[in-house]
């Protein structure tokens, strides 16, 4: 197998088909219908093997959180997502893996009706550079610059269970726990669902990939506000109580990969909102307010303010 017959059988063949795609896979671009009214969103994520991802975990798991965490992206923009590139550098041509690579990739692309429209493929050490594409229409983006003081702050889920699970990588631990630890690490769930609701009525959002403080401090810096977070108000995983009673708080604020989202919404809208994410079933959690005072502070169910450190995992 070579490398065009190598994209042939596991890229180009299962890519889904979509009637905005003109062409994908097979010229030197692909060419895409941008419907009228829509912007084009694009984001993309490299994941690297033992930074990212452990060379370990089965190629269907990787491709399948690699789809994930771009796809999550668009969703904190308030959009849709429509079309994806895959850069893929491979150390060796490994037949199995590719084919569990590539399935995990198109079962994750279908969830969202997404497909592959093009990309690259290279020897070299593991890697892959992801790019997604989705629509919004014109002028809707929610930026990370829009909060303002008085806004109420809300995340989409329970936070702290990813990071859970890669501190419980290498130590022993209940093995049904384990198995919903590992479940939040590699299948996480990109929330599309609160695209169309943010879109009308939140001021900023960020979804959460390094960890609450590290992301929050993000939109307050983007919008030259500060933040106060009600520690008793933040919802954190069940297991984190559990097996870190101590640091639960560290987990939900600094631990990242949880790729639920964090919003900020006026106050005047927040009713609305409420009962229009209610209708929908989905549950979101309000966990502070933005302020004039810039920096992040964190306060106590006694009303105890103190300084919050905006951590979260660096590269750099
Ligand atoms: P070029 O060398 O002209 O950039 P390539 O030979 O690298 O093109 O790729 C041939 C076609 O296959 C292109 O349409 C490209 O987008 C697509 N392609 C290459 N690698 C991948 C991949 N890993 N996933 C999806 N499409 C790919
Ligand atoms: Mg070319």
């Amino acid at each position: 197998m070579n490398e065009f017959s190598l994209i042939n059988t596991y890229f180009k063949s299962k890519a889904l088909p979509r009637s905005d795609v003109v062409f994908g896979i097979g010229d030197d671009a692909a060419c895409l219908t941008l419907p009228p009214g829509m912007q084009l969103l694009v984001s993309c994520d490299t994941l690297v093997a033992d930074v990212h991802f452990l060379s370990t975990w089965n190629s269907y798991d990787i491709a399948w959180k690699a789809a994930m965490v771009n796809i999550s992206d668009i969703a904190a923009m308030g959009g849709t997502p429509c079309w994806l590139t895959l850069a893929l550098t491979l150390p060796q041509l490994d037949e199995s893996w590719l084919r569990h690579f590539s399935q995990g990739l198109h079962d994750a692309l279908a969830q969202y009706n997404i497909t592959l429209i093009g990309g690259d493929t290279t020897r070299g050490p593991l890697s892959m550079t992801l790019t997604i594409h989705g629509t919004i229409p014109e002028g809707k983006a929610i930026r990370r610059m829009g909060a303002s003081p008085g806004d109420k702050i809300y995340v989409s889920g329970e936070l702290g269970a990813a990071a859970l699970a890669v501190h419980y990588l290498r130590q022993t631990m209940d093995e049904t726990d384990r198995a919903v630890l590992m479940d939040k690490l590699l299948r996480p769930k990109p929330r599309i669902d609160l695209a169309a609701d943010l879109q009308s009525f939140a001021t900023a959002a960020i979804d959460i990939s390094d960890g609450l403080s590290a992301d929050l401090g993000h939109i307050c810096e983007e919008s030259t506000v500060g933040a106060t977070l009600f520690i008793d108000k933040l919802p954190i995983h069940p297991l984190v109580k559990a097996y870190q009673d101590k640091n639960a708080l560290d987990f939900a604020l600094r631990g990242g990969d949880d790729y639920e989202l964090c919003f900020t919404v006026a106050s005047e809208n927040e009713a609305q909102l409420l009962s229009r994410l209610e209708m929908k079933g989905i549950k979101v959690y309000p966990v502070g307010v933005i302020e004039e005072k810039l920096g992040l502070r964190s306060m106590e169910r006694n009303g105890a303010v103190s300084k919050l450190e905006a951590l979260g995992y660096r590269h750099f």
